[in-house]
């Protein structure tokens, strides 16, 4: 059995108070955020899904992609969704020499001009985290749907979706192809269930 941290302890994020885990838990919202497009074939599913349900999200971009499908980076923008920076190569930090790491997150800022970022993988060191602070609010999650993880049913990424999500969650999803099949089973059952619920959604 493997083990899937869904929602990060108290510990760690009292750990790291500088980042951000959540939103407002006084008000009854989602935030809704993608990671690692725009791809194709993942990317435009989830803007279908989203403009349907009149929802608008965070697409936390990765520069490369950017560089490679610009036409679908435009339509994220256009249908009104907000990007975040989520480095050039989808970097880890914690095994990436800091100058490197910096320098990456620069190029894909030029193509985002964001105040938000996201560390691939959640791996930040506390001296990369200082470093980018004064210039972002730097974004995890407090949900983590693992919709990546492809010996995980559709039906567990929902249910990772909804279990710990409450007043103020950020949930991560993914518009990549290991993601993909997960991913879109999920995103629409949980919008359902979390409309049913009465919550609206919020844009980071
Ligand atoms: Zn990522």
């Amino acid at each position: 059995m493997k083990l899937r941290i869904v929602s990060p302890p108290a510990l760690v994020r009292w750990y790291y108070p500088d980042i951000t885990w959540h939103k407002d838990r006084s008000q009854p919202r989602i935030f809704l955020t993608f990671d690692d497009g725009p791809i194709p074939d993942v990317t435009p599913e989830v803007l279908k899904i989203l403009k349907k349900e009149d929802i608008k999200a965070t697409f936390f971009c990765v520069g490369e992609n950017i560089v490679k499908h610009p036409d679908l980076f435009e339509q994220i923008k256009a249908g009104g969704h907000h990007i975040g920076n989520h480095t050039y190569n989808h970097l880890n930090g914690s095994k990436t020499p800091e100058k490197e790491y910096l320098e990456n997150v620069a190029q894909c800022q030029s193509l985002v001009h964001s105040h938000l970022f996201r560390p691939p993988y959640a791996r930040i060191s506390k001296n990369q985290l200082r470093q980018l602070k004064p210039h972002y609010e730097v974004v995890i999650a407090d949900v983590i749907t693992y919709d990546f993880d492809q010996s995980l049913s559709p039906e567990a990424c929902y249910e990772n979706a909804i279990k710990y999500a409450k007043n103020g969650s950020i949930i991560v999803f993914h518009d990549n192809i290991k993601a993909r099949q997960n991913m879109l089973y999920a995103l629409p059952k949980a919008i359902g269930h979390w409309k049913s619920k009465g919550f609206g959604f919020g844009l980071l």
